[in-house]
């Protein structure tokens, strides 16, 4: 909340698409947990799995069936997954992800793209300095210049730095980490062709391409950005929606790759709450109800809310972008659409501040940042929809005046 002048909203409960606060004020929710809860809050499948696994013990640190089921829905749904690591967040994927690739290919570097977020792994805390193939410099303290001087960041979206960076160091790279539908700048699609370039770029210098789908896995589509984009990536990281609000993330990918991993392979990893029988129950109890209807209406509910925020903008005289796909949306104060990273910090932050007040007021609770995509769930339903457009047509006339 700082990012928009304010201080944080104490939450007490949710219910559907809606939390309440510590002092009783009812929102509309769009941060749905930063994307975790397509169900909504307390999903009362969802409750009653957690609840009946409790019941059973909360960890073993042993094999369940329920750990099988989840890994076979993943490989069922995600293109490329033939088995499964479960872990317990998307820092520990994406990290063990890179580990991995580091480890079959032999290399060190890692390409990732500014703007982009794969949690706080120390060595993916890494900004961009000058140049062509820009090496990177820690992004936070604590961050070792040695940590980070293996990454290297390339902006989003731009093909000549991507073909430069690889001709340069192309050799040196184990993977190419790129969130597919990158959301943690906004929300900020691929250009036609970037995918298939990353794809052969990754293809050209047998370097890894490892999708981050945390937040697009089981949201945009069943099988997430790739199947709905159609890139392939080598390995695939995943995480929120997986764990149906449950601390649960995975690494998936082909046999001969995830067949490295300890205790198979010689690659270390391991995690005490790994797997762990609440988090699969609730991603169970959530995948079971994400069928091609429910992404369907999603959709609708999604394209909905763009469109509705578009056109209220232009009502009260204010330009904005609205990129969205399905489940995942984000308002830029921009006159142009947002690329890359650049973009999306020029936008108008004073402006998204003023307007998330206005919304806060009203009853609707957007995520605090202009760099924080908006989960709609299933069970916004429309009378949250149009609750949420009648605030914003007012809220966009506050942001105006
Ligand atoms: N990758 C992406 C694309 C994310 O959005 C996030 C979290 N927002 C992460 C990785 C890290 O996940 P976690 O917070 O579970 O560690």
């Amino acid at each position: 909340m700082g990012a928009v002048g304010r201080d944080p909203v104490f939450l007490e409960s949710g219910e559907g698409p809606y939390i309440v606060d510590v002092d009783g004020n009812r929102y509309v929710d769009y941060v749905s947990s930063w994307g975790p809860l397509i169900l909504g809050h307390a999903h009362p499948a969802v409750v009653a799995a957690v609840t009946s696994a409790a019941a059973r013990g909360t960890s073993y640190g042993a094999p369940t069936e329920a750990e099988v089921q989840l890994a076979a829905e993943v490989v069922e749904r995600v293109p490329g997954a033939e088995m499964v690591r479960l872990v317990s967040s998307g820092t520990e994927a994406s990290m063990t992800a890179v580990r991995l690739a580091r480890a079959v290919t032999g290399r060190d570097k890692i390409v990732k793209f500014a703007g982009a977020y794969h949690g706080h792994v120390d060595g993916l805390l890494a900004d961009a300095g000058s140049g062509l193939a820009t090496h990177g410099i820690p992004a936070s303290p604590g961050v070792t210049r040695a940590q980070a001087g293996d990454t290297i960041v390339v902006p989003w979206n731009d093909f000549d730095r991507f073909g430069a960076a690889l001709d340069d160091v192309g050799g040196d790279v184990a993977a190419i980490l790129a969130e597919p539908l990158p959301a943690n700048m906004g929300l900020v699609p691929p250009v036609d062709g970037f995918l298939e370039l990353l794809r052969s770029g990754a293809d050209r210098t047998g370097a890894l391409l490892v999708l981050d789908e945390v937040i697009s896995g089981f949201r945009v589509a069943g099988g997430g950005a790739q199947e709905l984009l159609g890139v392939r990536g080598d390995l695939i990281v995943l995480g929120k929606v997986l764990g149906g609000g449950l601390p649960l993330a995975a690494v998936a990918g082909p046999r001969a790759l995830m067949e490295q991993l300890a205790p198979a392979g010689d690659t270390y990893q391991a995690g005490t709450l790994s797997g762990n029988p609440l988090a699969t129950a609730a991603g169970l109890a959530t995948l079971a109800r994400l069928d091609a209807a429910a992404y369907d209406g999603l959709e609708s509910t999604t394209a909905r809310l763009g469109q509705g925020l578009a056109s209220a903008a232009q009502a009260a005289g204010v330009t904005v972008q609205v990129p969205y796909v399905c489940g995942l949306l984000s308002v830029f104060f921009a006159s142009a659409p947002v690329r890359d990273y650049d973009g999306a910090r020029a936008a108008d932050s004073a402006a998204f501040g003023r307007f998330h007040g206005a919304m806060l007021k009203r009853g609707i609770y957007l995520p605090p940042s202009p760099f924080e995509a908006w989960f709609p769930s299933l069970v916004h339903g429309p009378p949250e929809i149009e609750a949420t457009l009648g605030a914003a047509a007012e809220a966009f006339e506050e942001v105006a005046r």
